[in-house]
């Protein structure tokens, strides 16, 4: 067949680490291909851009001489549901594996970068490290997604393992699965013996303990016993105690008995020193003008930083070539489009519901209450701004009567993102969590 004997061709031409990597990930479309107009899918955009720049004039050629005729090498991404794993599946598996019990041992105190943004909860973490049991107990970290919690949680883990404490590290959902898991074994008391057995105790993300009335019981007496044998606690969570609806009260003041410490977003230089630290472990060089452009046109989820840095870390190593601007730019557009095919407009008036204490259908009811209108002006917004929905796409979602009402809802929103700082807040934290929704650990 053509297509193999040309593949074939070039396999001799190109040194083989290229082949294996870019053209053995091309699927020839036989269905709209031509004699004169050939047709490849890649796995996604950046790829498919990167080998026709790369290799089809070549192709071209080679088809020319196998069949003597003009031919258009065509190269495009392939549709979602074909798409192979690629590096977004990837960054989401090892997010599930930073989700098990084991400690990350590069999430260390000497990896976590220090700003004013972060100054106050890395300080106190570096303490309870140092000093287990004996000046905050618990200490309790709250802040937007992708801030630093965990990397501190693990940190302080990863210093009292050196020093042969007995650490956990759970999430707050791993922590209830345990306990049904013991409940329906009926070996619950080997349950409690192993978290009351340790030395700190750190729990993850316990804004998930919200309306989970059984598992708050439980870890209200577990709470008791560590903190009355002088064990430390470490709780992280994205809202303040105080905030956290569902959680009983008795439960809020316990998490505000020691020290409550919250991490904001990193201002720009902290998240210039932070892709700098990333690249010097990651062994990635880049230039200055490269993580400026990162730096400014990200917003502070350090994860998302990450993941394009390992993406460009990817590209390079295969291409063996040196990261431009051009690279660094296609791929944050890359990774902006994969945010944007996998957010759902039910998933954002979900989070948007959940946020301001309302029910999803009341958001899409005809309803004019102040609070329902707010909510469902930040949808929109939202919406706008993270998916592809157009304007009149939107407005028939929500039955209003045409694209105006949309652009109006905008309006609105912009206004008050420039008036209020709390409202931009709020909106910003928004806007991470409706992101790493795609991504989180389920
Ligand atoms: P959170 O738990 O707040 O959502 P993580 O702790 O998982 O965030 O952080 C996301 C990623 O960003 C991690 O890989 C972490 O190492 C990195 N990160 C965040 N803040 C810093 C920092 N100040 N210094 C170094 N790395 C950071
Ligand atoms: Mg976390």
């Amino acid at each position: 067949m053509i297509v193999q004997e040309v593949l074939e061709r070039l396999r001799e031409e190109i040194p083989k680490e290229e082949y294996d990597h870019f053209i053995r990930n091309l699927r020839f479309d036989g269905e709209q291909s031509k004699i004169d107009h050939i047709i490849f899918t890649a796995p996604n955009i950046l790829l498919a851009k990167w080998i026709k720049t790369k290799y089809g004039k070549k192709l071209a050629q080679l088809f020319e001489l196998k069949t003597g005729r003009e031919t258009r090498v065509e190269i495009v991404p392939a549709l979602p549901s074909q798409t192979p794993p690629d590096e977004h599946q990837k960054t989401s598996e090892t997010h599930t594996e930073r989700c098990s019990t084991k400690i990350n041992p590069t999430y260390t105190f000497e990896n976590f970068v220090v700003g004013s943004s972060n100054q106050f909860a890395y300080t106190a973490s570096l303490s309870v490290a140092e000093r287990p049991g004996k000046v905050y107990n618990p200490l309790f970290i709250y802040g937007g997604v992708g801030l630093g919690k965990t990397h501190l949680l693990h940190a302080i883990g990863n210093y009292n393992l050196q020093r042969g404490r007995v650490v956990i590290y759970v999430t707050i959902e791993q922590f209830m699965n345990d306990f049904t898991d013991h409940l329906r074994n009926q070996t619950i008391e080997r349950f409690r013996d192993k978290y009351r057995e340790c030395d700190i105790l750190l729990i993850d993300d316990v804004q998930f303990l919200s309306g989970k009335e059984r598992t708050q019981e439980e870890f209200f007496h577990t709470f008791n016993e560590l903190h009355n044998a002088e064990k430390q606690i470490v709780l992280t969570s994205d809202k303040h105690p105080k905030e956290i609806v569902g959680l009983e009260d008795r439960l809020k003041s316990r998490f505000e008995w020691g020290l409550i410490a919250d991490i904001q977003p990193p201002e720009l230089e902290t998240k210039i020193a932070i892709i700098k630290k990333k690249c010097e472990l990651n062994k990635i060089e880049l230039d200055n003008e490269i993580i400026n452009y990162i730096a400014t046109n990200m917003d502070s989820n350090i994860r998302e930083i990450e993941g394009v840095i390992n993406k460009l870390n990817a590209y390079s190593t295969l291409v063996n070539q040196k990261i431009t601007l051009d690279l660094v730019k296609s791929v944050i557009s890359e990774q902006r489009k994969e945010w944007q095919k996998s957010i759902q407009l039910k998933d954002i008036v979900q989070i948007v519901a959940a946020e301001l204490n309302i029910k999803p259908s009341e958001i899409r009811s005809k309803s004019r209450s102040r609070r329902v209108v707010s909510a469902r002006r930040i949808v929109i917004y939202l919406a706008r701004n993270l998916t592809p929905n157009s304007m009149p796409a939107l407005a028939q979602f929500f039955g209003m009567k045409d694209h105006t009402s949309v652009s109006h809802a905008m309006k609105k929103v912009k206004e008050q993102i420039k008036k209020d700082p709390k409202f931009r807040l709020m909106i910003e934290e928004l806007e991470h969590k409706v992101k790493s929704n795609v991504n989180k650990c389920e």
